[in-house]
């Protein structure tokens, strides 16, 4: 009997984006460089495969910097880290490598100028994110206010509402961001703006292309792991088009009931997700569907981060 068919419409841009890239292989050149083990502070990025996949080469996870030895070299994730951790490193004489994504650490910069400024800093994100926690320990304490969404920016009541800027973090929902924004900027017409945009390009692009193909396809799969923000946002925008859409880490975790009434599936995947596992879910599918794959590409990413200096010449 020959199969159903069904049409795989898949958004690009999707996957890893140059800070993730970055990230890992800052990882893989210390291990080369050092030998394992290599301590990792915070997973490296959130993806269980690609953490599997380091732990295999040496890497050895961890949450807090008193569980690596003295003698062991340590990388901070691409979220980032407070001023804190690289300091207790320091004290410690610890030889350090910090994975955090240039475009984080440019928030961090602008975080530290607007508090030498004199400003009170609203930030727009998630409580207890890893980059939440990274960018509040960039400044004293006191100095940032933490607004997760609209009614939180409704109720905000600062000590000074002349004195305010905003920033966000790098992996928000662009639309709800900016809901959040218009509704400070209501309030508070002089807060400050942050000089370009806080969402990163990988971010924004991940979520144009999943908004440009949930219209046309009858449910979306979004490849990522659970506490991948920008995994979680992409389910988000391919609800909002109004199409049934559904997050899975690896293509086992597929329930072939979700597929019941599916002709066009939607696949796209976090920027923390490798393209491997895109092509593991259409190779499942392939097993009880004739697939047809269409790919809708949005914009075209060119761009990739330098490794820190030490690193780049191992690369
Ligand atoms: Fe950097 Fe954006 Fe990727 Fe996060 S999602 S690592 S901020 S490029």
């Amino acid at each position: 009997m020959s199969k159903p068919v069904l049409e795989l419409v898949i958004a690009a841009p999707r996957g890893f984006c140059a800070g993730v890239d970055r990230a890992i292989r800052i990882v893989e050149l210390a291990i080369e460089k050092h030998g394992a083990p290599v301590y990792v502070r915070h997973e490296i990025v959130h993806n269980k495969f690609v953490v599997d996949s380091l732990r295999a080469k040496g890497a050895v996870f961890v949450e807090e910097l008193d569980e690596v030895p003295d003698d062991a070299p340590v990388v901070f994730s691409a979220h980032g880290v407070p001023k804190s951790v690289p300091k207790a490193a320091q004290d410690r004489g610890l030889s350090y490598l910090d994975a955090t994504c240039p475009l984080v650490s440019k928030v961090h910069r602008q975080a530290e100028r607007l508090v030498a400024s004199g400003r009170h800093i609203v930030f727009i994100g998630h409580e207890g994110h890893p980059e939440v926690i990274g960018t509040f320990g960039q400044v004293p304490e006191g100095t940032m206010t933490l607004i997760e969404d609209v009614a939180h920016a409704e109720g905000f009541v600062p000590a000074d509402p002349g004195n305010l800027a905003f920033l966000t973090q790098t992996t928000l929902s662009v639309d709800d961001t900016a809901a959040v924004v218009a509704t400070l900027q209501r309030r508070f017409p002089a807060i400050e703006a942050p000089r370009g945009e806080d969402i990163c390009y990988a971010t924004s692009n991940r979520q144009a292309a999943v908004k440009a193909i949930a219209s046309g396809v009858d449910a979306v799969l979004v490849i990522g792991a659970p506490n991948s923000s920008n995994s979680l946002r992409l389910v988000e925008v391919a609800e909002r088009e109004g199409t049934r859409a559904a997050l899975i880490q690896r293509a086992t975790d597929l329930d072939w009931a979700f597929l019941d009434g599916v002709g066009a599936l939607g696949i796209t995947a976090g920027a923390s997700a490798p393209e491997l596992l895109v092509r593991e879910l259409v190779d499942r599918l392939a097993t009880r569907f004739e697939v047809i794959e269409r790919e809708v590409e949005t914009t075209r990413e060119t761009i990739a981060f330098k490794l820190p200096r030490g690193l780049d010449a191992a690369a």
